[in-house]
C-alpha cells in the first residue's frame, strides 16, 4: 500500500488541502481503526491520506445540559469521565460496547459517525438522544441533526471536503442494550437505545439493521408517562418488534432480531423508568 501522508497543522490548512486534492484521490484519517483496514485490503487506493491528528479537536465540555465533544477525541477518553456515565448513561454504555478498550483508545467519535456503519453502536443512542453534529468546510460551519446526517449504510450528508468538527450529546436518562454472538469481539446483531427527553417524551432507536439505524415512533407513542405501566411497556415492545424492517443477514435472522428487539426494548424502558 503506498500513498502520500499529509498532516496539516491547522483547520484552515486541512480544509485548503482537501479542496486542492481531487476527491477521488484522497481520504481523511482520524484513529484509523476502519480506514487502515480499507487501505490494507485494497478497498480504497487513495493517492493521498490527510491525517487530522495534529488538529486540536479533542475538547470535551458541558454546555446547556449537553456534552460537546471534539470529533477527534478517542472513545476511551470520553467513557473515562464519570460525568458521562452519570448524566448520559446510555451514551456511556454504547461507548463501552465498541470493540475492545485497546480499539477505543484509537477510535474517535468523528470516525464512527463519518463511517455510518449500519451496526455502529453509537448511532442508535445518538439518535435516541437527538444529538447534533457540527461540521466545518470551505462553505463555513454547519449544524445538522443526527437523523438527517445519516443518509444510509456508510452514507452521510457530509459534503465533499467537509469534516466533522464536534458532536453535541444532550444529557438524559437513557439506556443502550445490545446483543452479539461473542460479546468481546463481534459486531452487534441488534442495538436498542431508549432515552427520555427533557420534555418527558420517550425516544426509541434501533441499530444493527441495514441500511441505517432508525427511530420507532409507533413504540414511542405507546408510552404516555414518565413511569409507563407494564401494559404500556408490553405494547411498546410488541410494536417495536413489528415496526422496524429487520433484515436476515450473516449475523442474525429476521425472526431472531424481532424477538431480540421486543425483549431489549421492554428491558431498556424499565431501566430508564426506574432511574427516574
Ligand atoms: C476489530 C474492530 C472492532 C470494532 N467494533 C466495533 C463495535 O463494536 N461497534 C462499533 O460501533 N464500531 C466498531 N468498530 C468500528 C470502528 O472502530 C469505529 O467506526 C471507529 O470509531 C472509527 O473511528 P476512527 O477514528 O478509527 O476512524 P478512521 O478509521 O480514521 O476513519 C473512518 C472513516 O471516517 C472518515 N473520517 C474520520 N474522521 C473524520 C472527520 N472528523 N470528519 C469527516 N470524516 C472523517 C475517514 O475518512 C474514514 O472514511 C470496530 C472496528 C474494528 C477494526
Amino acid at each position: 500500500v503506498s500513498f502520500r501522508l499529509l498532516t496539516p497543522e491547522t483547520e484552515g490548512e486541512a480544509l485548503a488541502l482537501l479542496t486542492s486534492l481531487p476527491e477521488a484521490e484522497r481520504t481523511v484519517l482520524s484513529g484509523g481503526t476502519d480506514l487502515l483496514l480499507d487501505l490494507e485490503f485494497g478497498r480504497l487506493r487513495p493517492a493521498s491520506v490527510v491525517s487530522l491528528r495534529k488538529l486540536p479537536w479533542r475538547e470535551m465540555a458541558w454546555e446547556d445540559g449537553a456534552l460537546r465533544v471534539g470529533s477527534l477525541r478517542p472513545l476511551a477518553d470520553i467513557e473515562r469521565d464519570p460525568e458521562v456515565a452519570r448524566r448520559i448513561p446510555g451514551f456511556w454504555s454504547a461507548l463501552r460496547a465498541v470493540g475492545s478498550l485497546a480499539l477505543r483508545h484509537r477510535a474517535t467519535l468523528g470516525g464512527n459517525l463519518a463511517r455510518a456503519a449500519p451496526a455502529s453502536d453509537l448511532l442508535p443512542i445518538l439518535l435516541a438522544l437527538d444529538a447534533e453534529i457540527e461540521t466545518v468546510g470551505t462553505g463555513g460551519r454547519r449544524r445538522i441533526g443526527i437523523d438527517p446526517f445519516i443518509l444510509g449504510s456508510r452514507r452521510t450528508s457530509l459534503a465533499a471536503g467537509e469534516l466533522i468538527r464536534s458532536v453535541r450529546v444532550p444529557a438524559a436518562p437513557s439506556v443502550y442494550l445490545w446483543q452479539r454472538v461473542r460479546p468481546a469481539n463481534d459486531v452487534s446483531q441488534i442495538g436498542v437505545a431508549v432515552a427520555r427527553g427533557p420534555d418527558g417524551r420517550w425516544r426509541i432507536a434501533v441499530g444493527g439493521i441495514s441500511p441505517r439505524p432508525i427511530r420507532l415512533p409507533g413504540a414511542e407513542a405507546a408510552l404516555s408517562s414518565t413511569s409507563p405501566s407494564p401494559a404500556e411497556v408490553g405494547e411498546a415492545s410488541t410494536r417495536a418488534a413489528r415496526e422496524a424492517p429487520f433484515p436476515t443477514d450473516k449475523r442474525a435472522t429476521e425472526a431472531y432480531r424481532r424477538h431480540l428487539v421486543a425483549v431489549l426494548v421492554a428491558r431498556a424502558i424499565d431501566r430508564v423508568g426506574s432511574s427516574a
